[in-house]
C-alpha cells in the first residue's frame, strides 16, 4: 500500500511538519487484516496547506501516522542490508534461473529476520521491482492459504523457474489444443504460471 503521511519528526516539540510517501504492507500489522484505502485529506497548518491521506482499516485497527513511518523505515532497512549483502555475494547466488536474483534478495532477508513471512518477502522483493516473482508468490499464498515462509517462497521461485526451463508443452505459458468440438482453444500451462490469458 502507497500512503501520504505526516512526518512530524521524532523529537519532543514542534519541528515542523512534512509529508512522505511510504509503502507498506497490504496488511494490517496487527492481525493480518487488509489495509483501507487512502483518501485525500486537506489540511491547513502552521500557515501552509498540506495533502496526506487518511484510511480506516476494516479489521477496526488504527494506523498511527508514527508507526507506520517506523515500519516503513524498519523495512527499508531490511531492504537496503539485504541488497548489500546480495551484491557483496553475488558470486554465491544459488542457481534459481531468471529468479536467482530475487532468490538471493529472500535469502539474505531471511538470514535477518527470523520467521520472515513470504508476505513480507514479497514486499521486500516489491520494493526491487522484482514483479513477476511478486505475483507468483501472492498467487501461491492463496493457494496455501497464506502458509508461507519467505523460505518456502525461495524455493517455489527455484522450482518454478526450473519447471519453465524445462518446459516443452506449452507455448508462452498457453497450451493450445482443439476441443471436442474441433474449436482451437487455449489453456493456462500450470507448470510455467505465467500471466496468460487462456480462451478459446
Ligand atoms: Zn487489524
Ligand atoms: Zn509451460
Amino acid at each position: 500500500m502507497t500512503y501520504r503521511v505526516c512526518d512530524r519528526g521524532d523529537g519532543p516539540g514542534y519541528t515542523g511538519i512534512r509529508i512522505v510517501t511510504v509503502t507498506i504492507a497490504a496488511e494490517c500489522p496487527r492481525c493480518g487484516g487488509p489495509r483501507g484505502e487512502g483518501s485525500s485529506h486537506r489540511f491547513h497548518e502552521d500557515g501552509e496547506w498540506y495533502v496526506a491521506d487518511r484510511w480506516a482499516n476494516p479489521c477496526g485497527h488504527l494506523d498511527m501516522y508514527g508507526a507506520v513511518l517506523a515500519e516503513y523505515r524498519q523495512w527499508a532497512r531490511v531492504r537496503e542490508a539485504a541488497e548489500q549483502k546480495v551484491a557483496e555475494r553475488s558470486a554465491e547466488w544459488p542457481d534459481a534461473g531468471e529468479f536467482t536474483a530475487a532468490v538471493a534478495l529472500l535469502r539474505a532477508a531471511t538470514a535477518q529476520v527470523r520467521g520472515l513471512h513470504a508476505r513480507q518477502g514479497a514486499q521486500l522483493l516489491q520494493m526491487g521491482g522484482h514483479e513477476e516473482a511478486v505475483r507468483r508468490i501472492e498467487e501461491a499464498l492463496v493457494g496455501r492459504l497464506g502458509r508461507m515462509s519467505a523460505r518456502q517462497a525461495g524455493q517455489y521461485l527455484t522450482e518454478l523457474a526450473a519447471s519453465r526451463a524445462a518446459c516443452t508443452a506449452c507455448d508462452g505459458g498457453l497450451i493450445n489444443y482443439r476441443g471436442r468440438d474441433g474449436e482451437f482453444v487455449s489453456r493456462r500451462c500450470e507448470a510455467c504460471r505465467r500471466d496468460v490469458a487462456p480462451g478459446a
